[in-house]
């Protein structure tokens, strides 16, 4: 089959690799039919992810029909239409009872890894390097998806791929970001980063509930979208100093909650940024945390942080001393994405929110190395990417 592999910092390629095949009985072999790539394969593609191997194959959202099953699935049979959370959980452990799906305890074979790194290993993750489970991921023909039975989710009829696509991942991701926010009526919630993600957060905290949303980014089309689609205030962080004009913007409170929907490459035009590129270049420090700086800052007193940007490793100069005075919660993570996937189908069903308004190109799944050049370094007015295999 063909397959988006991993060759190196900037360099993926479309090559030919063997078709997968089932290796317990609780898998499912799934033919793709649509695949996008994330903020998160950036990580991976600017080589800041450790353990990625030449040929691995990246990409975690993807759907498609399901085209064998093992002898252990019994609820999905061959020619389910489904999608795959990029998350991959048993369904039986402790993490996964409690609905902490992204921290399962038996999907990460290489745990040993990442406990040395973090104590604890969270869920395996498709195509996210070999500290994740070294799982082949679904920008290609065919997946293998480990416990079939509670990772694969069936769409009714009726609905395109582009509407239930970024189940996968996006979509719950932005909710959940809102949701950790806490959002109670009359709340104000800021926004760091327009995009994809972003977007889903700011669609999602009106849905929730709040009053307004106030979006920072510095992507002119990503700012516009975050207006009219997303209904957002905005700020353009190379026009004025955001933690500035978000006081002003709230009589001198500050946002009753923040996001930082940016993560660890974040943009910065200052003294600190400067650092940041210097230091994960000479791998001294392996996040540039420029957002996260800035929402602790920016959060009101007693405020509510919600972070949904992907951090790697250790980070340098974070402001706890203003996130400790002010009496900040901290709410973070990868997304339990196996919790929202019928709510959420729902508010699509509903009419309440279309994921297609962020799809900006489709291109054939042979196109994924250009593909990767303009959504990375946002060309064309690039803002999510799907392939079609
Ligand atoms: P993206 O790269 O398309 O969007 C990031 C946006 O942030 C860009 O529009 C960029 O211009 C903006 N930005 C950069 N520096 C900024 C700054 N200093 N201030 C404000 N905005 C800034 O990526 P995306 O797909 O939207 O993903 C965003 C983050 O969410 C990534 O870190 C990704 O890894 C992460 N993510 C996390 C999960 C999860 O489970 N928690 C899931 C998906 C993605
Ligand atoms: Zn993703």
């Amino acid at each position: 089959m063909k397959a988006v592999c991993w060759h190196g910092a900037n360099d993926v390629r479309v090559d030919t690799v063997p078709d997968p095949k089932i290796l317990n009985p609780r898998d499912a072999i799934v033919k793709i039919t649509s695949t996008a790539i994330c903020g998160s394969d950036l990580h991976l593609y600017d080589g800041f992810i450790p353990t990625m191997e030449k040929g691995d194959i990246l990409g975690h959202e993807f759907m498609g029909e399901v085209v064998e099953v093992g002898s252990g699935v019994n609820n999905i049979k061959v020619g389910d239409r489904v999608v795959v959370p990029f998350t991959i959980s048993c369904g039986n452990c402790f993490f996964c009872n409690r609905d902490l799906w992204s921290l399962c305890d038996n999907s990460n074979p290489n745990a040993w890894i990442a406990e040395k790194l973090m104590g604890h290993s969270p869920a395996g993750l498709f195509g996210y390097s070999h500290m994740l489970g070294g799982y082949a991921g679904g920008q290609a023909e065919y997946a293998r998806v480990p416990f079939a039975d509670v990772g694969l989710f069936k769409i009714p009829d009726g609905l395109t791929d582009e509407q239930v696509l970024f189940l996968t991942d996006i979509f719950p991701t932005g909710y959940m970001a809102a949701e950790n926010c806490r959002i109670q009526s009359g709340d104000i919630v800021a926004v760091w980063g327009c995009g994809p993600v972003g977007q889903f957060a700011i669609k999602s905290a009106f849905i929730l509930g709040a009053e307004r949303v106030i979006a920072i980014d510095r992507i002119p089309e990503r700012l516009r979208l975050a207006e009219t689609y997303g209904g957002a205030e905005t700020i353009n962080y190379e026009d004025a100093d955001p933690g500035e004009v978000l006081k002003e913007m709230t009589g001198g409170r500050g946002p009753d909650a923040v996001i930082d929907a940016v993560g660890m490459e974040a943009h910065s035009m200052d003294a600190m940024g400067v650092y940041d590129k210097v230091k994960q270049a000479v791998r001294l420090e392996t996040d540039r945390p420029t957002a996260l700086r800035q929402v602790l800052v920016a959060c009101r007193k007693g405020g509510n942080v919600s972070i949904p940007g992907v951090y790697g490793g250790f980070l340098d100069k974070i402001p706890m001393g203003a996130a400790f005075n002010k009496g900040l919660t901290f709410r973070m993570g990868q997304t339990h994405v196996h919790k929202y996937l019928r709510p959420l189908l729902e508010l699509i069903q509903e009419g309440k929110i279309d994921p297609s308004f962020i799809i900006t190109h489709k291109l054939p799944l042979e196109q994924a190395p250009h593909a990767y050049e303009i959504f990375k370094h946002k060309k064309d007015n690039c803002i999510k990417v799907v392939l079609k295999p």
